[in-house]
């Protein structure tokens, strides 16, 4: 493990040795992992910016808990907000009225904090996903997801659970909650939404095994309270407090930070998942069959990255899901339209790609894959259905399923094909000869149809 001078700390997983036995040796939490990279961000992994946060237990606790509160006319001239090495949360309800609470030192809690800004106190550095696998090119993006977006307290004496609150502190340990955020009192606790808010969705029932269920997406506060969701998403009016709802982060567990989203992964959980020395396994198995493109009669190989442009690269046909190599056969000019040679559908077609980020599998099933649609990345049935039914918050009000692999929205219903490369080995090897075309033809219509 290098601590590297980008402040990199000591918590964060080395990706270059990802199994070193110093890691084996530590407490893990659970990971955190963006939705729409596969594997590692599109620019590569670095420093605080990468596709996925490790949290280990810290050498040394850093959580901190409530101490006190009380009034203030201007918190920004009050000594909690001057001293820097105190945490505290101001809230403004008037322009000569604010609440400061103060925190103090907790010995039993590691804090982990996530946004965009790059300053120190952020662990997890968060930009806007750009769907489709792709790099900013250099342009600068308005963004929505905040500087400081929110923060997660481990406990120490118990790694199952972590909780996760809106907002995070800044470089002087202040979090601020202007006039205009929502907040309100209760007694004598006071609470607070974010401009656009941290959302949360815990899957009903086991994530590992591919049962689950989507759950209910709602919002999470300052303090850690859970509501239903505001009208949309930066409305002055908070929602109701919900019942029995927890902030506990569950295996599976979604949070929404308005540009990104990202997906909690409990160090219980991951071990059950695969590996990602498993999945390309899987992918190897696949290629040794060597599967056989019907019309090139070439060997088709599925690369472990989409950006392989080699004359071995499958294409996906997504009417139909039938698997081929590019070829001129059927292709309809002007269009990505083409005629599949094996059943005659019309359709796009895509690049297949393995889906190799393995915290986004919910289950280790065998080599029959599904495709998403329209990207082509292909997972388990059981991975590929359960993301297909799990709405994604997308701009103010609107909710959208996409691939968890490059956060394309998912077109059509269900918004996957299933990936006929399998059978297209087991037909051929069970004929013991190569295709031509016509008797791969007679076979699908007998096969598959
Ligand atoms: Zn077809
Ligand atoms: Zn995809």
């Amino acid at each position: 493990m290098v601590i590297k001078s980008d402040g990199e700390a000591p918590h964060v997983e080395d990706r270059t040795h990802p199994s070193s036995n110093d890691d084996k040796n530590r407490i893990k939490y659970g990971e955190l992992v963006i939705l729409g990279n596969n594997g590692s961000l599109p620019q590569g992994d670095k420093g605080r910016r990468r596709s996925k946060l490790v949290l280990f237990k810290r050498a040394v606790p850093n959580g901190i808990k409530k101490s006190k509160h009380y009034v203030v006319k201007t918190p920004h001239a009050s000594q909690a907000i001057l001293d820097s090495t105190q945490h505290s949360i101001s809230y403004t309800l008037s322009r000569n009225h604010a609440i400061i609470v103060e925190y103090m030192p907790d010995e039993d809690t590691d804090m982990f904090q996530i946004g965009r800004s790059s300053e120190p106190p952020i662990d997890f550095v968060v930009m806007d996903t750009i769907p489709g696998d792709k790099c900013c090119d250099g342009k600068v993006m308005a963004s929505t997801i905040s500087r400081f977006a929110c923060r997660i307290l481990a406990d120490r004496s118990n790694p199952k659970v972590s909780r996760i609150y809106a907002a995070g502190f800044d470089s002087s340990r202040n979090i601020f909650l202007g006039e205009k955020a929502t907040k309100w009192q209760e007694g004598h606790d006071i609470d607070g939404l974010t401009t656009n808010g941290v959302l949360i969705m815990h899957p009903q029932g086991s994530f590992c095994g591919g049962d689950a269920q989507t759950g209910i997406w709602k919002e999470v506060s300052v303090g850690g309270g859970v509501y239903t969701l505001r009208e949309s998403r930066s409305a002055q009016q908070k929602g109701k407090a919900v019942e029995g709802a927890s902030n506990i982060l569950q295996d599976g567990t979604l949070i929404d930070l308005c540009g990104a989203t990202l997906l909690w992964r409990s160090a219980e959980g991951l071990a059950k998942s695969p590996t990602r020395e498993y999945l390309e396994s899987l992918v190897d198995k696949v290629n040794a069959e060597r599967p056989t493109c019907p019309v090139g009669l070439n060997t088709l190989v599925i690369p472990r990255k989409s950006n392989n442009d080699s004359e071995k690269q499958p294409y996906v046909y997504l009417n139909c899901g039938h698997v081929q190599g590019l070829h001129d056969w059927g292709v309809e000019k002007g269009t990505n339209s083409r005629t599949c040679s094996m059943c005659f559908k019309t359709g796009p077609i895509v690049k297949l790609s393995m889906g190799i980020e393995p915290a986004f599998y919910v289950d280790a099933g065998p080599p029959v894959f599904f495709a998403f649609n329209p990207c082509g990345h292909i997972a388990t049935e059981k991975t590929v259905k359960y993301w297909a039914n799990v709405p994604i918050p997308h701009g103010t009000s609107a909710f959208d399923s996409f691939c968890p692999f490059c956060a394309t929205p998912l077109e059509g219903h269900p918004g996957y094909v299933i990936d006929n490369l399998g059978t297209f080995i087991k037909v051929a090897k069970e004929q013991n000869h190569s295709f031509d075309i016509f008797s791969a033809r007679k076979f699908f219509r007998e096969v598959v149809n």
